[in-house]
């Protein structure tokens, strides 16, 4: 292996982008590589009429200084933003009630511009998804697609990384990869005018079989924008994965009836995410096998989020680093 092969990160999500900052920072050679046509992952915005409407991450929480700081940044270039610590909580018999905690963030532009911040400069080669088994190994050196890498990192959830890798080339890296996943149906519905007095800006949907999440996005984007986005549950979701509108009509028929309204949106979609919130966190931050197949993501987090997924990049980075000094 020469040392100027890079390494290359496969995935452009927040963890993936943090690892190759720092392996940037460091002067170690990355590449970035993603099958999307813009960096961001679960963190996306989709526009609508021009508005993006924030479809995966709903908000992020910050409790790590080092995440802290990150977020100070985007504060100071007026991208993020404190949004409430208060949200609604309706059980499915209609009982409401509200919950605080920590201030969750939302941003001004969409929740995606934070990580196309991050990841100016840089090389992201997008629109190219990494095949089944492409990560493999030859006299010793682990390979991407038949070519020498350093070291090559999944930054993705586990089921989409575990099917890149060659078992008989990397079988650690395949055994440690075992997280699964929920899916949600994320619905965004456009109104013509704001028509919900009733809805906080965030609403808990517990125990309903349809809907989990309820997002104000006028108010999580401070522009008033006559947008609601609805998170369905697992249990919707898993029959709707080979169709996701068909699972529309639910999704909106409960979503009128919390938010309080008989108006039909003017426009609606639904987004399906196969692999949208890992089913349980873990302690560890990231893997790295001997055989230089990496990991990481939020998965690799006691709290399996925007700020997990975050730290996991930047720890295995920084061990990257410190392996290739
Ligand atoms: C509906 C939903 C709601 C959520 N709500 C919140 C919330 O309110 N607060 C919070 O903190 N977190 C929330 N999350 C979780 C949060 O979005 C994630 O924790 C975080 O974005 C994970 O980042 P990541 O880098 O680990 O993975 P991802 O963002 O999934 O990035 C993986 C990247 O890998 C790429 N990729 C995958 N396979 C391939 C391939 N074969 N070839 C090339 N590229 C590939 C993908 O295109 C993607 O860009 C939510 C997620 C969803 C889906």
């Amino acid at each position: 292996m020469r040392v100027d092969e890079p390494v290359v990160v496969v995935g452009a999500g927040i963890s993936g982008v943090a690892c190759a900052r720092v392996l940037t920072e460091a002067g170690v050679p990355v590449e970035l590589v993603d099958r999307g046509r813009r960096p961001g992952g679960r963190m996306a915005s989709r526009r609508h009429e021009g508005r993006p409407a924030d479809i995966g991450a709903s908000y992020f929480t910050v409790s790590d200084p080092a995440f802290e700081e990150v977020v100070r940044r985007w504060e100071q270039a007026d991208l993020a933003r404190p949004w409430t610590d208060t949200f609604g909580v309706v059980s499915a018999a209609g009982e409401r009630s509200t919950t605080s905690g920590p201030v969750r963030w939302g941003t001004t532009g969409g929740i995606r511009s934070l990580v196309e911040a991050l990841a100016v400069d840089l090389p992201i080669t997008h629109a190219h998804e990494v095949g089944e088994g492409a990560v493999s190994l030859r006299d010793g050196t682990p390979t991407l697609e038949d070519r020498p890498v350093r070291a090559v990192v999944l930054a993705m959830p586990d089921p989409q990384a575990a099917r890149l890798v060659d078992p008989a080339a990397h079988p650690d890296a395949v055994a440690g990869l075992t997280t699964a996943y929920e899916a949600v149906l994320a619905l965004t519905a456009v109104f013509d005018e704001r028509c919900w007095e009733e809805l906080p800006d965030g609403l808990f949907v517990n125990d309903d079989p349809v809907l989990s999440w309820i997002a104000d996005d006028g108010r999580r984007r401070c522009d008033g924008g006559p947008v609601l986005v609805a998170h369905s549950t697992d249990a919707h979701a898993r029959p709707h994965l080979a169709d996701p509108p068909a699972g529309g009509p639910a999704m909106l028929a409960a979503l009128r009836e919390y938010a309080g309204t008989d108006r039909d949106p003017v426009h609606s979609a639904v987004h399906r995410w196969t692999f949208a919130k890992p089913a349980h966190g873990r302690p560890e931050t990231f893997l790295l096998t001997d055989t230089g197949v990496g990991a990481c993501g939020d998965s690799w987090s006691e709290k399996p989020r925007v700020e997990g997924a975050w730290l996991s990049g930047t720890a295995l980075g920084q061990e990257l680093v410190r392996r290739f000094g």
